[in-house]
């Protein structure tokens, strides 16, 4: 009998290892790990002071050649919940600030869109892309050295020149990015 429980537990033992499952299981523990590590380090970000500066994420365009767009009345209702950065079709877009990319996807209004969860809970909304920057994921943590995609009119710009639309939005709603902008250098 022992000898019989003892072989049972030898051929599952060794199925186990050999078996493609085995690789299944430890990559998803390496995914939960990695997973639960983002966690922790999104609940840091939170816990921090909201970014008081933010970088122009248009590269080339200085923050003075912003037209003031901000609660301009749109369609429906609605009122501009950001600023419209003009540029030339292509032109890259760096986060404006530190943080974990939360959201890469398109919505009808907003086109092809990465949103980044920045300190105090924040998210910074990057909007109209023509196209996303080659390695853009969820879960990557990004710098304002990051580009995130390319100026376009993707969305309900399609019948606009090319631009970014950028929105920040606290936990208690969209707040003006204009006078929290800052030259890149
Ligand atoms: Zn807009």
């Amino acid at each position: 009998m022992k000898k019989i429980l003892f072989l049972s537990s030898a051929i599952l033992f060794t199925m186990l290892l050999t078996s493609t499952r085995w690789a299944a299981i430890s990559d998803a523990t390496h995914r939960w790990a990695g997973g639960t590590l983002s966690y922790l380090k999104m609940a840091q970000l939170y816990a921090r002071e909201p970014d008081q500066k933010l970088v122009m994420p248009v590269h080339t365009i200085r923050v003075e050649q912003v037209r003031d767009s901000w609660h301009a009345p749109r369609d429906g209702e609605r009122l501009h919940e950001g600023q419209d950065i003009f540029a030339k079709r292509g032109t890259p877009v760096y986060s404006a600030t530190e943080g974990y990319v939360v959201r890469v996807g398109e919505t009808n209004l907003g086109g092809q869109t990465v949103s980044v969860l920045g300190a105090g809970g924040r998210v910074y909304y990057y909007a109209h892309l023509d196209s996303y920057a080659p390695d853009v994921a969820v879960g990557e943590y990004v710098t304002t050295e990051t580009v995130l995609g390319y100026v376009g009119t993707t969305g309900n710009a399609k019948n606009t020149p090319p631009h970014l639309h950028f929105g920040v939005y606290t936990p208690a709603g969209a707040v003006n990015p204009l006078p929290l902008l800052t030259n890149r250098s």
